[in-house]
């Protein structure tokens, strides 16, 4: 779990120079330990990242003391109140997203979770798919009667499969080697495949004014935080052109309110008190669609 003695960019692997603030081990709005992972922003590619080795022991240490599956201690009035949530939000989500409206489509999803986006998609238009690196993940989505491959995405074997919608709904951030992802994904997709990324944005007001408490770090379970170059720079040799890049805004309501908490008072609740609106106006995470050329080259990126 030892970082390198003279870190290097894993995006463009550039040398990185000193870093620019340290974290903590953080998860959302809550400081899970004082362990500090120093941040870095690469003048390469526009990201930032820490520089951490993702072992056994990174696995161990920093994802099983976190329970991404087990909700059943919420109160019943919680429980529903999640389930209308997340049903006005997977329903903004698959209207923001330009997706033919006729056909009948394969959609692998990579990270599945417990499968629960997978499980929303209407039978008629789509045949769902997953991959999970977690056997509690697997197991729930097995439940859920939806194919799954069980492993990491980069030593799974897909044979001749292809699909006609890949989704990374924020999985790659989780990834030090990002890159290897989409080029996978990529020779995965048949012709005019799409590719979905959803990111936490680096270039967002929570980030530039919470700093160390902004609610996207979770570090270290996140590895690095994109800005527009990065994107760039993370296609471009791959034959992909973005078709969309918007906020979803919806996904987390309140996660700039909590990125402020470290911020000096008068400020924070300057910001606080006019929310809405400067919640609007931010951008704290980002769902980009790539559609896949027949060149080699991506393409415009309008
Ligand atoms: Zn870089």
């Amino acid at each position: 779990m030892k970082a390198s003695s003279s870190p290097r960019c894993m995006i463009c692997d550039s040398p990185l120079a000193s870093p620019i603030m340290t974290a903590y081990n953080t998860h959302g709005r809550h400081v899970l330990s004082r362990e500090t992972f120093p941040v870095f922003f690469c003048e390469g590619c526009g990201t930032y990242q820490i520089n951490i080795k993702q072992d056994e022991e990174y696995y161990t240490k920093y994802y099983n003391s976190l329970d991404y599956y087990n909700q059943e201690n919420r109160s019943r009035i919680l429980s529903f109140l999640s389930t209308i949530f997340s049903k006005i939000s997977f329903w903004l989500k698959m209207h923001s997203l330009p997706l033919k409206k006729h056909g009948f489509f394969r959609w692998l999803d990579v990270g599945a979770g417990d499968g629960s986006f997978l499980q929303k998609l209407s039978p008629k238009r789509f045949q769902p798919f997953g991959v999970e690196i977690s056997q509690i993940g697997y197991e729930e989505i097995k439940k859920k009667h939806i194919p799954c491959f069980h492993g990491d995405f980069l030593s799974l074997d897909f044979g001749q499969t292809s699909f006609d919608i890949i989704s990374f709904w924020h999985v790659l951030e989780h990834c030090c080697s990002p890159k290897k992802y989409l080029k996978k994904a990529c020779e995965l997709l048949g012709e005019g495949g799409v590719l979905i990324v959803a990111l936490p944005w680096a270039e967002s007001l929570g980030f530039a004014i919470g700093k160390k408490g902004w609610f996207h770090l979770d570090s270290p379970r996140h590895v690095f935080w994109p800005t527009k170059k990065t994107m760039e720079v993370l296609i471009q040799d791959l034959p992909l052109s973005q078709v969309k890049g918007f906020s979803s805004w919806w996904e987390y309501p309140l996660d700039l309110w909590w990125s402020l908490k470290e911020v000096p008072f008068f400020f924070k609740w300057f910001l606080r008190l006019l929310y809405p609106i400067v919640k609007i106006g931010d951008r704290e995470t980002m769902i980009f669609v790539f559609k896949k050329t027949t060149s080699n080259k991506g393409g415009s990126n309008g």
